[in-house]
């Protein structure tokens, strides 16, 4: 594996920290500019009932036998994807230790929540187009610390050239095949992704879809975006790096279904703060999230 480079990014690490103490030392009352960061809201993947195209051709029978759910991608009807075969949850629960204040983005009728299925591995891909120097890297750190936190396995699925988009593609054959498209994460800008605009640093989500067999509802082709210019004029502050990692550490948490508290003491809070780290409610609501049933 790569022990070098982390070895590297902990001395960088290490020098950030003896730069911010010495910013702190001979700058006091630096003004730092509220980045915002917003979630994707509810994104709404359309079940849509029968599957009238499919009706006359046939499948009618096999459609009794075996009741299967469709969704809508680009203005058509297509059934939902079979989830590949599974002996269990991949990571162990995550017990919650703390307690704070967290919200789902999405929620069953009940009040619980829908999350990424923990039986099967959260695929994501990289855009890297204009990523900076430490993109890899931020990236490799968020995905680590929220598959920890919820004990959801998320995986590297290469890189992509897809455009990051409000109305993306939640199946994309030609791209990634057959199952739904993985997490995306791209570098942008506003000019790309109009969502990003002002002192939003990013955006992400992911949509609710219906179990390939109509029962259960999970969370698929999630999407992240991050201001690559907010995120640059972060990275070189002092404790930037904790900064911009706060900011994938949220817009990941979004993705795997956590929405915005009023809490300023938590991750999830819409303003960046002083806390670069995961809050007692954020950790809470992930373990929740990585505890939902898997689909069978
Ligand atoms: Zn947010």
């Amino acid at each position: 594996m790569s022990h070098p480079r982390r070895e590297h990014r902990r001395s960088r690490r290490l020098l950030r920290q003896m730069d911010r103490a010495a910013a702190r030392a001979t700058a006091p009352g630096r003004r730092e500019v509220p980045r915002a960061v917003v979630g994707l809201g509810v994104v709404v993947a359309l079940a849509v009932g029968g599957g009238a195209a499919l009706r006359s051709t046939g499948w009618e029978l096999a459609d009794l036998a075996h009741p299967r759910a469709y969704v809508e991608v680009d203005g058509r009807a297509v059934a939902v994807p079979r989830p590949d075969a599974s002996d269990g949850r991949l990571l162990p629960v995550v017990e919650a230790a703390t307690t704070g204040s967290y919200v789902f983005l999405h929620t069953l009728d009940d009040g619980s929540p829908v999350g990424y299925d923990p039986c099967r591995p959260v695929r994501y891909v990289v855009r890297p187009d204009g990523m900076p120097s430490v993109g890899q890297a931020l990236v490799d750190d968020a995905v680590a610390i929220v598959s920890a936190a919820s004990g959801i396995m998320i995986v590297a699925a290469g890189t992509t050239d897809e455009a990051p988009a409000m109305d993306r593609a939640i199946i994309q054959p030609d791209r990634y095949g057959d199952g739904w498209a993985p997490v995306l994460i791209a570098w942008s800008d506003e000019g790309e992704l109009p969502e990003l605009a002002g002192a939003v640093a990013g955006v992400g989500g992911s949509a609710a879809v219906p179990g390939a067999d109509r029962t259960g509802t999970w969370l698929a082709a999630g999407r992240l975006a991050l201001d690559t210019a907010d995120l640059n004029a972060m990275l070189v502050r002092a404790d930037g790096y904790q900064q911009a990692r706060a900011i994938v550490v949220h817009e990941l948490a979004h993705v795997l279904g956590l929405d915005h508290v009023a809490d300023p003491d938590e991750l999830m809070h819409p303003i960046t703060s002083t806390r670069t780290d995961l809050g007692p409610g954020d950790l809470q609501g992930l373990a929740l999230l990585g505890q939902v049933a898997c689909e069978e």
